[in-house]
């Protein structure tokens, strides 16, 4: 087997790892992304919403309250400077029901604890006035001005150039196959055509639906036990016909997901979800992505309580993901797990477990703690 150094390894080339890669990068350290696939972004980086959230959702003071916060920011000013097509057409959140209504000034209040800038409650006449084709019975919406959607695709690419100009590089078809922790470093070994070993001075594991059982391959390594990955697989299915809205219109939010959500995409057609459908718990990756046309029923009467004018036969299935959790059915929603050396006492070594939504938003916030983490 060909045995080498390098200075950083990252483990997985989707959103999350390429902008570590980037943020190791920028601050000079010599990175190696090395990528089961033969392509980046394959996975659940290219199985979402391609939503920039605003930060409404989340507990205050937990990491995925911060990083959506500050990513999201970040994000914005990147696409900018780099050219991706980002548009910041705002969201809103709707309240069909008296309870849902009641239930609108705690998401405000934690909006707005969490530092998420011009958000705010409007009555269902303005909503109308905003988005004519919501359902007229709508009492209250919150207008959150900074979510917005962008191409993902054309970020990962950014993300790429920019750390190959600095000398980093990433190997596709190298999966990890098991690691060792070992004087001065962490060692790494993948499997593929040409299997290689590599000592590096710090690894981060952004190995998506894989990261824990990656994490657990190294040798002396945390093992996490007790930790259980559940699976939430998304669903979504696009409406044919001219786009009726120009915002992002969500419902009151379930415990699971954010509620199926209408988007208008950047090519312009009209997608609704994702949904949450709880996988079996012993479901675990590679996932079966096929949308089961049969949840078309509960999508339409989903939609329909905030879009009474979806025509029959409107909706079609589109594709899916999969939502890596480290919490069951029922319980609180669960933060990420961002796990350094403090955590686990390994010199080095970072895993980055459960990133799921909204980890595209976050990622360049991700990437920046990393970096600090790893001490760079
Ligand atoms: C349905 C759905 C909708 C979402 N919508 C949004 C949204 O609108 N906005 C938002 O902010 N977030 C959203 N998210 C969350 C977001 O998509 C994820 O948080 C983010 O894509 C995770 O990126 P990642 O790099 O951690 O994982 P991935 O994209 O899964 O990348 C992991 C990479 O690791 C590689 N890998 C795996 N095992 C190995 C190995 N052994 N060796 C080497 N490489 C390996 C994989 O091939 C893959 O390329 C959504 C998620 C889902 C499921």
């Amino acid at each position: 087997m060909e045995t080498f150094e390098a200075d950083a390894v990252v483990i997985g080339a989707g959103a999350v790892g390429l902008a570590t890669a980037r943020a190791l990068a920028l601050r000079g350290r010599e990175v190696l992304v090395l990528e089961a696939a033969s392509a980046i972004a394959t996975e659940t980086s290219s199985r979402n919403s391609e939503v920039i959230h605003a930060g409404l959702y989340y507990p205050t003071g937990s990491l995925k309250a911060q990083l959506c916060v500050t990513g999201r920011r970040a994000l914005y000013q990147y696409c900018k400077a780099h050219g991706v097509e980002a548009h910041r057409c705002g969201k809103l959140v709707v309240a069909v029901d008296d309870a849902e209504a009641a239930a609108t000034p705690a998401l405000l209040q934690r909006a707005l604890d969490n530092g998420v800038e011009d958000t705010r409650l409007i009555d269902g006449a303005e909503a109308r006035r905003l988005e004519p084709s919501l359902n007229p019975e709508i009492r209250v919406a919150i207008h959150a001005e900074v979510s917005g959607l962008f191409d993902s695709h054309g970020y990962f690419l950014a993300l790429r150039g920019e750390f190959e100009d600095r000398g980093s590089a990433i190997a596709f078809d190298s999966p990890v196959t098991r690691g060792a922790v070992v004087r001065g470093g962490i060692e790494i070994e993948t499997g593929g055509a040409n299997p290689t070993r590599i000592k590096a001075r710090s690894v981060v594991n952004s190995a998506g639906h894989y990261a824990l059982p990656v994490a657990r391959k190294i040798e002396d390594g945390p093992q996490y036990p007790g930790t259980k990955m559940r699976w939430v697989k998304g669903s979504y299915f696009v409406a044919s016909g001219r786009a009726a809205f120009a915002r992002l219109i969500y419902p009151m939010h379930s415990q699971a997901s954010q509620g199926l959500h209408l988007a208008i995409d950047l090519g312009g057609r009209t997608r609704l979800g994702p949904d949450a459908e709880w996988l079996a718990d012993d479901a675990g990756p590679p996932f079966d992505y096929e949308v089961d046309p049969a949840r078309v029923a509960m999508f339409y009467a989903a939609v329909r309580r905030y879009w009474p004018g979806l025509k029959d036969d409107a909706l079609s299935p589109d594709y899916s993901g999969v939502r890596p959790k480290i919490v069951g059915k029922g319980e609180p929603s669960g933060d990420f797990l961002i796990d350094g050396p403090e955590a686990h006492g390994v010199a080095g070594l970072v895993n980055l477990i459960a990133i799921e939504s909204p980890g595209l938003t976050s990622s360049l916030a991700i990437g920046e703690k990393v970096a600090e983490i790893i001490g760079v």
